[in-house]
């Protein structure tokens, strides 16, 4: 199909969203309407006791938790928490927790089946995608489609509230680089230009709020809101340079996810600044111009990292780094040079202020 000067095709996957202070009290009823009987909880080990507590609030409808969701989703994880599955005769999973736990429950869902609910703790976004990244043998791949995509998702801002600032800062910069994507991605539709310049809006307006008061409740469920629409836009258009160099990067050097989205963000809009400008007009006007240079102002007034060197990343690694983003590049509004990337990772390794 070859649409666009300026048609689009938009479509949307069908995730049931609940929303709102409370919303965890829904729970019982989300996971009946799903036709379970026998679900498993899922949580990372720092959340392993709000899995308890969610399992006694499920009753006779939940059989178990496991709470050995880790970062990256390694397939090792995923089949021993099959396994528990089947011997518990689950028939469906209830992942608590930001994108790890998320990732744990589509890793199990493309495998068996069964349906999930997410009760979603940070800003990531994966519950509303239906993209599964999983570890195997030091590689992550990344795989999407409709089987992977969680039925229902339920937002109760509450359960962020203390979600520590640094996690909170860098979870949501990591959403906002999904919506900033979404609004130059080559399969971009109006419906999700709205929802990243909606979401953007609000983490612009929340982020610093909650940096300074982190209990702040309208903040929290401003931020949360925020999450929900930049999280949607990445569930329904392709991903591009800087997802691309954030994959690279985390992938080849076990690099923390947020933080890293967090730090390179700046340099990615830079780099595309002037052949994206104009899908890139309402993110100006948000953050102000130059794009690149007015994100990296922003991430700095929040304290969130701002140089991979501080991530443990090694000058002599962003060569190798380059060389495999270029390998397999995900579609890009501006074509990459070797160069111009080698220069990008640098910046974001130096924590250079971008100067576009
Ligand atoms: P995370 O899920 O790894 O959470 C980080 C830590 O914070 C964990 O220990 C977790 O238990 C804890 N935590 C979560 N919520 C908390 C809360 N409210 N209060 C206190 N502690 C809390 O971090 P993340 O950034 O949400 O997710 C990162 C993972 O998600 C990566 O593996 C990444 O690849 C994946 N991801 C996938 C997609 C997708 O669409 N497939 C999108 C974004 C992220």
């Amino acid at each position: 199909m070859t649409l666009r000067p300026d048609g689009f095709v938009h479509a949307s996957g069908p995730v049931r969203v609940v929303f709102g202070r409370g919303a965890l009290a829904s729970v019982s009823e989300e996971v009946e309407r799903l036709g379970m009987r026998r679900a498993l909880v899922l949580t990372t080990p720092r959340q392993s006791g709000e899995g308890e507590d969610l399992l006694k609030g499920l009753g006779p409808l939940a059989v178990g938790v496991f709470s050995r969701a880790t970062m990256h989703t390694p397939v090792e994880v995923t089949e021993e928490a099959v396994s528990i599955l089947k011997e518990l005769d689950a028939d469906g999973i209830v992942a608590l927790g930001g994108g790890s736990t998320t990732g744990l429950g589509k890793a199990i869902a493309a495998r068996t089946g069964v349906p999930q609910v997410v009760v979603a703790t940070t800003y990531a976004g994966s519950e509303v995608t239906p993209v599964l990244g999983e570890t195997q043998d030091g590689v992550k791949r990344t795989r999407s489609g409709p089987e992977i995509l969680p039925e229902t998702v339920i937002y109760d801002p509450s359960l962020t509230d203390g979600l520590p600032v640094p996690a909170s800062v860098s979870s949501g910069l990591n959403a906002m680089a999904h919506a900033l994507e979404g609004l130059y991605a080559r399969d971009r539709s109006p419906i999700f230009r709205l929802f990243a310049v909606e979401g953007l809006r609000a983490f612009r307006d929340s982020l610093p709020v909650l940096q300074q008061e982190p209990h702040n409740v309208s903040a929290r469920d401003r931020a949360l809101y925020a999450a929900w629409l930049c999280g949607t836009v990445l569930g329904g258009v392709g991903m591009s340079l800087h997802h691309k160099l954030c994959h690279t990067l985390g992938g080849a050097l076990d690099l923390p996810h947020a933080e890293t989205h967090a730090i390179v963000l700046p340099h990615t809009m830079a780099y595309l600044a002037t052949e994206a400008s104009e899908e890139l007009t309402s993110a100006v006007e948000l953050f102000g111009n130059p794009l690149g240079g007015a994100l990296h102002d922003f991430a700095s007034s929040l304290q969130a990292p701002l140089r991979l060197a501080d991530l443990g990343v090694q000058e002599s690694d962003l060569d190798g780094v380059a060389d495999l983003a270029l390998r397999s590049p995900y579609w890009s509004p501006k074509p990459l040079e070797r160069d111009g990337i080698r220069r990008l990772l640098h910046d974001a390794w130096a924590g250079n202020r971008p100067t576009n």
